[in-house]
């Protein structure tokens, strides 16, 4: 599309690795031996996102499409922890729908300005003074930090409004939004203007106000085989609200009672759930009406079906603030703007015996250091105080033939099995 609106996108994101935690003694002139005082490494940078009011489309993600928060810093000595990394902020646009790229689940719907941490960063690892006991007073070891989440997410933006307006092209849905609103949509007398959603806030009076949208429309790309299609609609399918704008001045030599039932089936066609959605109707362009019988055909077609009609003329503002009156009404009867429920839910890491742990023998070879990737992501997405937690974890470790392998290395009952920061005695 040539128009520069962008409304979805596909970005992979990655927040910071933890650091690593380190071996240190502690050094003093005259003391001889001193305890490990290695320092934990820091936490890893979190992606961020966060409604940004001034964006309105989903442009910035057309050529940054990968997205990494930093990594956290490595422990030092004398027990110092590694800094913190700072987190990523991305900036999206308000009603930006963020869902898992591989399910297509909904992860988030960004409708308010509350920040939403889309990937934790990894915990640091565990400097080696966490490590000494009364048996092993010198632990030459120490923890990894855990990785970052990852995700490929899908960002589609369905913009937040009350009220959207439908209609065929050139009928004066942008020159209603300009005259009710501050709004300064592209208004010209020829079709196919309306490129890009244009968002309008329309005061009532104190303390009451709402928003209404001016899509490019269902005939407008279609007829132009621009390959908008439906494609637009998405945008007001939040909508409470449907104005539904019709020409009665006849000054295109169609008839308002057609057109009307045309944009409906093309609504239908869409979502016969938005095409069932409250509508106003709206007869524009009264100033220049050259049959009002034109009018009454569509005032006794529409009110049959039970909508209100209510004869405005546009450019020349007339009846437009009693209009914003009767929408302002009419949305005090209606539910608010729909949120999308998140339904994605993070599965913890199943096990991955195609790459086999790392063992590693320390402490006279009574104390058994394991290493693995698909652990390592599992103990970082899992909570180990929480007790289903627990369970699935000591679960996937029976499960995964760890424990056979230490016994064929030759673990005795006592020894010590040390994953990442845990660490317990082994029995048989
Ligand atoms: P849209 O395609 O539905 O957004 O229509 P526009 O708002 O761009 O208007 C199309 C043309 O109709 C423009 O030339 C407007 O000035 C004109 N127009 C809009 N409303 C009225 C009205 O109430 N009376 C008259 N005479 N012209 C209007
Ligand atoms: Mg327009």
């Amino acid at each position: 599309m040539s128009s520069g609106f962008i409304d979805k996108a596909r970005i992979h994101v990655r927040a910071g690795n933890g650091g690593n935690g380190v071996v240190s003694f502690h050094r003093e002139k005259y003391v001889a031996a001193g305890g490990p005082d290695g320092g934990d490494g820091g936490r890893g940078g979190n992606i961020i996102l966060q409604v940004d009011t001034h964006m309105s489309t989903l442009m910035d993600f057309r050529y940054k499409r990968k997205y990494t928060a930093p990594n956290g810093c490595d422990g030092q000595g004398a027990r110092k922890t590694g800094k913190d990394a700072e987190d990523l902020v991305i900036r999206v646009p308000l009603g930006t729908l963020v869902r898992d790229a591989e399910s297509g689940e909904i992860i988030k719907d960004m409708s308010d300005l509350e920040p939403y941490v889309l990937c934790k960063g990894g915990r640091g690892g565990w400097g080696n003074q966490h490590f000494a006991t009364p048996t092993r007073q010198v632990p030459r070891f120490a923890k990894g930090g855990f990785p970052g989440e990852s995700l490929d997410v899908f960002l589609e933006l369905k913009l937040l409004a009350d009220v959207g307006l439908v209609g065929f092209p050139n009928v004066g849905k942008s020159t209603l939004l300009s005259v009710v609103s501050k709004a300064q949509p592209k208004i010209a007398n020829y079709h196919f203007t309306t490129l890009f959603p244009n968002l309008g806030v329309v005061w009532v009076e104190e303390g009451v106000s709402f928003v209404m949208a001016d899509i490019p429309g269902i005939i407008e790309g279609a007829s132009e085989g621009a390959g908008l299609g439906h494609d637009f609609l998405r945008h007001i399918d939040r909508c409470r609200l449907l104005v539904h704008v019709v020409d009665v001045s006849g000054s295109e030599g169609r008839d308002p009672v057609t057109d009307f039932d045309t944009i409906n089936a093309e609504l239908q066609q869409y979502s016969p759930e938005l095409a069932s959605r409250p509508q106003i109707v709206v007869a524009n362009k009264t100033d220049i009406m050259a049959d009002p019988e034109n009018l009454e055909k569509l005032r006794a077609h529409v009110e049959a079906l039970g909508y209100p009609l209510f004869e405005i003329s546009a450019a020349a503002h007339q009846g437009t603030r009693e209009l914003v009156w009767k929408i302002a009404d009419k949305l005090n009867t209606l539910p608010p703007v729909k949120v999308f429920e998140p339904e994605y839910v993070r599965r913890p890491p199943q096990i991955d015996s195609s790459v086999p742990p790392t063992i590693q023998r320390v402490d006279d070879g009574h104390t058994w250091l394991v290493d693995s990737p698909w652990l390592q992501r599992l103990m970082n997405s899992i909570n180990l105080k929480d007790y289903e937690s627990r369970m699935f974890f000591d679960k996937s470790l029976r499960d995964s033939g760890l424990f056979q392998l230490l016994e064929e290395m030759g673990i005795e009952d006592g020894d010590t099995v040390s994953i990442y920061d845990i660490e317990f005695e082994y029995q048989r």
